[in-house]
């Protein structure tokens, strides 16, 4: 593996920071993010077919392989990532929702994503509650590894290399999530 691609894969870090800050087009305050977090629901289209509860859902792995494809199942279950640039859902743009993709929990809406120049999925702020994170060590550098609430699946990393005001960056895997657009067909 070439050292470039190898720093890469380490952090999740944006090829080009100036990339980052002309993508960053996230709201000019905390009050802002308050706002997003407050109306998220405004996002999502009538009658979309989410969970809007986070009462754990508890499946064997034998259950989840026949629910998820097997990448999605490398992701979620796995710990795994994905590849850089291979998620449609990069350049996503439309108004809308991202719930997870093993158990429809919402988790981001479109006013929260970015483009942060990784080739993952970016948002700076999240739907309230929809995580828990975990520190993990697979890289010998400490990481928060942040999981679905609901059923525990693996969506990403939280970095602190984000956009103002939040700072924060969800480097999220496109396979774990399932987007819900406000309107028109997915
Ligand atoms: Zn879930």
């Amino acid at each position: 593996m070439k050292r470039r691609t190898l720093l890469q894969a380490l952090a999740g870090m944006p090829l080009i920071a100036a990339l980052r800050q002309a993508g960053a087009a996230g709201p000019a305050d905390a009050k802002g993010v308050e706002e997003l977090h407050r109306n998220w629901k405004t996002f999502l289209a009538s009658g979309a077919d989410v969970a809007l509860t986070t009462e754990p859902l508890r499946r064997s792995n034998d259950e989840w392989r026949k629910l998820l494809t097997p990448a999605q199942y490398g992701v979620l279950r796995e710990e795994g990532t994905e590849r850089p640039g291979s998620s449609p859902l990069n350049g996503e743009k439309r108004p809308g929702v991202f719930v997870c993709a093993a158990c429809s929990l919402p988790l981001f809406t479109s006013a929260m994503k970015y483009e942060s120049g990784t080739g993952w999925p970016s948002f700076f702020t999240t739907i309230p509650g929809a995580f828990g994170t975990r520190r993990d060590f697979r890289l010998i550098l400490p990481r928060t590894e942040y999981h679905c609430i609901r059923c525990g699946g693996h969506h990403g990393h939280v970095f602190d290399d984000g956009p103002r005001p939040t700072g924060q960056r969800y480097c999220n895997n496109g396979v774990a999530l399932r987007f819900i657009p406000k309107t028109g067909a997915a």
